[in-house]
């Protein structure tokens, strides 16, 4: 009877420790393992012939090309076939469809709470950083909510409403130079932001918000000198967000992509696009050593029908062509690394990256 009984508990031991060792060595695949910081970047009118012309250039050489979860998604907005970047955005930072020219508002104008407000609400920290006026759609898209996206100076004064940790782009007289002769910069700077106009103050700062207001208007395109402004811009906006022990939430947009496509302009496409790849480069490092950073990369549209009739991988010669002036509706690569990567493989709306990050970074 005592020999039975030690049997019966050895077994029960030898099972025990079985199932919690096997357990401990492969993840549960009920339980998705959730990152603590999400960097969204997009490249505004970036589609699969884009990035083929930056892979043919490179001579297959891409950081995008890294990435080995992938989806497409759908773009098309409320009340078009094809997207304006304001609905694009809006798709993005707040789960809905919109009209075209909406910021983070329904199509009964109603207004929508953002991603980077909801994880404002959570106590994370949330940063933008852009290559065009911080006020432009796809930034506003995350922060305002305007049923007209050229209401620039409207725009600005929702950077007062939220508290977002960093914003870095271009769009100075926004706040500066308004109609309304409001100074919105003071008011920044009341709300403990420190407002920087160039790329040295910016890189002085180490902590605490930041308002980098580094041009008047847009920043210049990469053809015409703007540099490594995107990049340097982003590492130090990580460096400050990261210091948030509940995580962050931070957008990178490569803004002029579609404004290349629309000027048909592939000489400038082209320096864009490995712009932004060298960003996408940085980012895929720093999550890679970080470990709890999911990073997704997408396009809100493709711009100036783009397509590649000829060209050679071999000596990166281009021969490209575009087949319009305006965006276009077809389907937009979404790349995703990291913890909740696979949750963007396959086809999905555009609606769904916003649902996709919310469950993910948020929980719900
Ligand atoms: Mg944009
Ligand atoms: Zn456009």
């Amino acid at each position: 009877m005592i020999k039975k009984t030690f049997h019966y508990f050895f077994l029960i031991t030898l099972l025990f420790f079985c199932f919690t060792s096997v357990d401990a060595a492969s993840p549960n695949p009920k339980k998705p393992v959730k990152p603590k910081n999400i960097i969204f970047l997009i490249g505004d009118g970036m589609g699969t012939a884009q990035i083929y012309a930056a892979l043919t250039t490179r001579k297959d050489n891409l950081n995008i090309a890294k990435f080995r979860v992938v989806g497409f998604h759908k773009s098309y907005s409320a009340n078009n076939y094809i997207t304006d970047s304001a609905a694009g955005a809006t798709a993005f930072s707040t789960g809905s469809k919109t009209n075209n020219g909406y910021l983070a508002m329904d199509t009964n104008r109603k207004i929508l709470p953002t991603i980077l407000e909801l994880a404002e609400e959570k106590g994370l920290s949330t940063g933008l950083v852009t290559t065009c006026a911080i006020t432009h759609a796809t930034p506003a898209a995350f922060i305002a909510h305007e049923s007209g996206r050229n209401k620039y100076d409207d725009i600005a004064k929702w950077f007062l409403k939220t508290d977002v940790d960093v914003f870095i782009g271009g769009g100075r007289k926004y706040f500066e130079n308004r109609e309304d002769k409001r100074n919105l910069s003071d008011s920044l700077r009341k709300n403990n932001y420190q407002v920087v106009y160039n790329q040295d103050e910016l890189q002085a700062i180490s902590n605490g918000k930041i308002a980098g207001l580094l041009y008047a208007d847009h920043p210049p395109a990469m053809l015409a000198g703007r540099g490594r402004m995107l990049e340097k811009s982003s590492v130090k906006a990580i460096s400050v967000l990261e210091k948030n022990k509940k995580g962050y939430f931070m957008m990178i947009e490569s803004s002029q992509i579609d404004w290349v496509c629309h000027n048909n302009a592939e000489d400038t496409l082209i320096s864009e696009m490995i712009d932004f790849d060298n960003v996408v480069g940085m980012v895929l490092e720093y999550a890679k050593k970080n470990g709890e950073t999911l990073v997704v990369i997408t396009g809100d549209h493709e711009t100036g029908g783009y397509t590649l009739p000829g060209s050679d991988i071999k000596d990166g010669k281009l021969k490209g062509k575009f087949s319009t002036t305006n965006h276009t509706a077809v389907m937009i690569p979404v790349f995703a690394y990291g913890p909740g990567a696979e949750e963007f493989m396959g086809f999905m709306e555009n609606t769904d990256i916003f649902f996709k990050f919310r469950k993910l970074l948020l929980g719900y």
